[in-house]
């Protein structure tokens, strides 16, 4: 039974492609052609082909019907066979109606470009390519090849173009789509603000979202946007809810509510159930009319017969009688509310108090409101203005709490680096990632001076960093890291203390410039050679570390709002903590070097040399490359320092040290192999090559003169040249070798260099 059910799925699985084959290879022998004397096979031929294409399109309806859903995308081997059965039926029906001179020829393009439309590009490329194939194909078993040959070049030229073209229109379809998309989530985030601005969600100078590089539409939703649609959908529902108990209670004409704008001079319809279709959409002022008294007086207003008042509707009032009441934010005002940047001082102005005021909710009609409705509505607006308050409250805390779990991430990051550049790019990135209108971010570090960061060559005092005094002639200042407009020439930049701005916030540990510079293209900020442009709003943090100023942090927006008081705050916040990161992570360093530098001659130690030279070893011999290590000793330094005293035997040896380190390839590191004794470790070098810089050494060492204090001195050095070869397996058989090299050297008559002997493989 299960063989006979595999034999069945066989048979389905294969009928197609064979029926495919069968009826390409009729195609090319010419049997769909309209010929006499094959009536009978030819029928067959058209049959099979007919069968073939039926199987395809049944098995298309029934998956169809079965899947349940339209778009359920069939398998791909199906969707293949179909369009070769589609490529070989059309060219069935060029060949029945006259071949390779055929009106029906450009069917061919039809078939290409219909692939291009209902397939992957991946697949319907390849399928395309077998259409011009068995184009070819026809036209050569039609002996037309060589005479018509650039009809072929023709038909497939257009084939090409078709498929192209179908091609092309389909993504600029999809483009078309995906941007409309992406415009209607954009639109739909900046209503949300416009309502969260209304309802004191957001600050008026809050940073507008950047697109988002992402394709989705969800994703284009930052979390704090996400958090403001929400927010303002609960609001609104707060808002439709005291509209239908006051509608219900109150038997009102209309019932509204009127929200303030964030600066509280106008006011603008928000909700309302109304009859009438006359009301004004657009703002009103916040001080006049009916409206503007519920906002002065701060309590309800109850009008009787005043149609003129009532300026919320286009014309004639329809009725004259008015109740509003005030929607109160607290008194005592709210701790997350954003204040502008300029009014940080609490204010005395008395009419402050209407910025209060979220708004009015009002209720009129054509006969007189009583004091129970009165006390109803006021009830109701002071229930709506709680709801608006929770949720106020409720979406800055929810703020709050994105704002810190992005901070803490911004210091996680910083935290893990353990160089001062990583360091510097983390800050920057998080910079960005904080304040989401910053075009331009940079990290500058001062190098050089007293209270700088500890850096190459390491300061000789050796005092920790300490504030820095007045006069800092030699400080220096350098770009460690910048982002954004113009970064790409501002990284890497270093400038003598000068009176730009970076110095100055360094000097004075504060940040600038204090106030809005209006002409910001011709403030300095890093030097006067450097000009930044385009610039609306600038601020430089210092980057402080206990007592010292490290360096800066330069913020800058292209928007005259790009910098509001809540993200300078997070980027001083950001500033400290990058100052202490830089810090530690430079002092990690220079510790690190410390651990694997000479203290005399400033080359690698004795144990970096070991480790180096370790890998070095085992990377040779890996990788099957050559790897040669060359010693050298100094002559008779015995006699210098029996001669000359032992300060001037160390200056010969921290000249010597200069002189190799000099005449080494970058590739090449120097190391002091102990007393005057001193190695280099030459990757990808031979003998040869070894023997020549070796040689270039010791001629560069006897022409130096070392400065001593009691004058010039000039020594020599012997050199012992060994490479990793046979019989060297482990990198101590590579030194013992130049060490044997070294000693007939020296045993030779000295200055000179002498290559190891190869070692006989064990
Ligand atoms: P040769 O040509 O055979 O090398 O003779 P030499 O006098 O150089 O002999 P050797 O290499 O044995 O001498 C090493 C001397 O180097 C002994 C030691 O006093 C001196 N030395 C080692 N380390 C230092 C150092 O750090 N400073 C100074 N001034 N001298 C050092
Ligand atoms: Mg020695
Ligand atoms: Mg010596």
């Amino acid at each position: 039974m299960r063989d006979n059910a595999r034999t069945g799925l066989l048979v389905r699985q294969a009928s197609v492609p064979l029926a495919l084959a069968c009826c390409t290879v009729l195609l090319v022998v010419g049997a769909f052609a309209p010929s006499p004397r094959h009536a009978i096979g030819r029928i067959a031929c058209w049959l099979l082909l007919l069968a073939a294409d039926l199987v395809c399109a049944i098995r298309t309806v029934r998956f169809r019907l079965r899947a349940g859903r339209a778009d359920r995308a069939q398998p791909r081997n199906w969707s293949i066979e179909t369009a070769l059965l589609l490529a070989v039926s059309s060219q069935a029906l060029v060949q029945l109606t006259g071949g390779v001179r055929s009106p029906l020829q450009p069917l061919g393009y039809l078939v290409g470009a219909g692939m291009m439309i209902a397939l992957p590009l991946l697949v319907a490329v390849p399928l395309v390519a077998v259409v011009i194939a068995l184009d070819a194909a026809l036209f050569f078993s039609a002996g037309a090849m060589r005479t018509q040959w650039p009809l072929w070049l023709a038909q497939t030229a257009f084939t090409i173009l078709f498929a192209a073209l179908y091609h092309a229109l389909l993504a600029a379809q999809l483009w078309r789509a995906g941007r409309a998309e992406r415009t209607a989530v954009r639109r739909r985030v900046a209503d949300a603000e416009e309502r969260a601005r209304e309802l004191r969600l957001v600050a008026t100078a809050e940073a507008r979202a950047r697109a988002d590089d992402s394709e989705s539409g969800e994703s284009l939703l930052s979390p704090i946007e996400r958090e403001t649609l929400a927010a303002v959908s609960e609001m609104e529902s707060a808002l439709k809810g005291a509209l239908t108990v006051a509608e219900a209670a109150l038997k009102p004409h209309t019932v509204a509510v009127f929200l303030c704008s964030p600066d509280g001079a106008t006011l603008r319809l928000r909700e309302c159930v109304s009859p009438t279709e006359k009301l004004f959409l657009g703002p009103l002022s916040a001080r006049e009319g009916a409206l503007g008294a519920v906002l002065a007086a701060g309590r309800t207003v109850r009008l009787d017969g005043d149609g003129p008042a009532l300026s919320y509707y286009e014309g004639r009032a329809p009725v004259t009688c008015f109740l509003g009441a005030p929607l109160m934010a607290r008194a005592d005002g709210d701790p997350f509310l954003e204040k502008p940047e300029d009014d940080q001082a609490p204010s005395s102005d008395p009419n402050a108090r209407s910025n209060d005021a979220l708004g009015v909710l009002i209720v009129d009609r054509a006969t007189p409101f009583s004091s129970d409705e009165e006390r109803a509505l006021a009830a109701l607006a002071r229930e709506v203005a709680r709801a608006i308050e929770s949720e106020r409250l409720l979406f800055a805390v929810r703020r709050e709490k994105e704002e810190k779990a992005r901070f803490f991430r911004a210091l996680e990051a910083l935290n893990r680096t353990s160089s001062a550049a990583d360091a510097a790019q983390a800050a920057v990135e998080h910079a960005r990632s904080l304040c989401d209108t910053l075009d331009l971010c940079a990290i500058t570090l001062r190098e050089g001076g007293d209270g700088a960061v500890p850096s190459f060559p390491p300061p000789t005092s050796g005092q920790p960093p300490s504030a820095p005094p007045r006069s800092q002639s030699r400080a220096r200042h350098r770009i460690l890291a910048a982002q954004g407009d113009g970064s790409a020439a501002l990284q890497g930049l270093t400038f003598a203390d000068n009176p730009g701005l970076v110095s100055n916030v360094v000097r004075l540990g504060a940040p600038l410039p204090g106030r809005d510079l209006g002409a910001m293209d011709r403030v300095v900020i890093f030097d006067g050679n450097t000009v930044v442009r385009g610039l609306a709003a600038l601020k430089i943090f210092p980057l402080r570390a206990g007592d010292a100023v490290v360096g800066t942090l330069v913020c800058g927006s292209r928007t005259r709002h790009g910098l509001p008081m809540s993200a300078q705050t997070e980027l001083a916040m950001l500033a400290l903590q990058a100052a202490e990161a830089l810090v530690r992570a430079r002092l990690f360093e220079e510790t690190e070097r410390m651990a694997t530098t000479d203290g005399l001659t400033g080359i690698l130690n004795r144990r970096a040399m070991d480790d180096l030279l370790a890998a070095r070893f085992a990377e040779a011999v890996r990788y099957k490359r050559p790897l040669a290590f060359l010693l050298f000793d100094v002559d008779h330094f015995k006699k210098v320092n029996d001669v000359h005293g032992h300060q001037a035997g160390d200056a010969v040896l921290r000249g010597v040290a200069q002189v190799a380190a000099s005449q080494a390839r970058d590739s090449d590191r120097v190391a002091r192999y102990g007393g005057e004794e001193m190695a280099l470790i030459l990757p990808e070098t031979d003998l040869a090559g070894a023997m020549v810089i070796a040689e270039r050494i010791r001629v560069a060492v006897a022409a130096a003169e070392h400065a001593t204090e009691g004058g010039p001195l000039k020594v020599t050095v012997s050199a012992g040249v060994s490479v990793v070869g046979p019989g060297i397996e482990k990198a101590e058989q590579l030194i013992e070798a130049a060490d044997q090299a070294l000693y007939r050297a020296k045993q030779s008559g000295r200055n000179r260099c002498v290559a190891a002997r190869p070692r006989v493989a064990a």
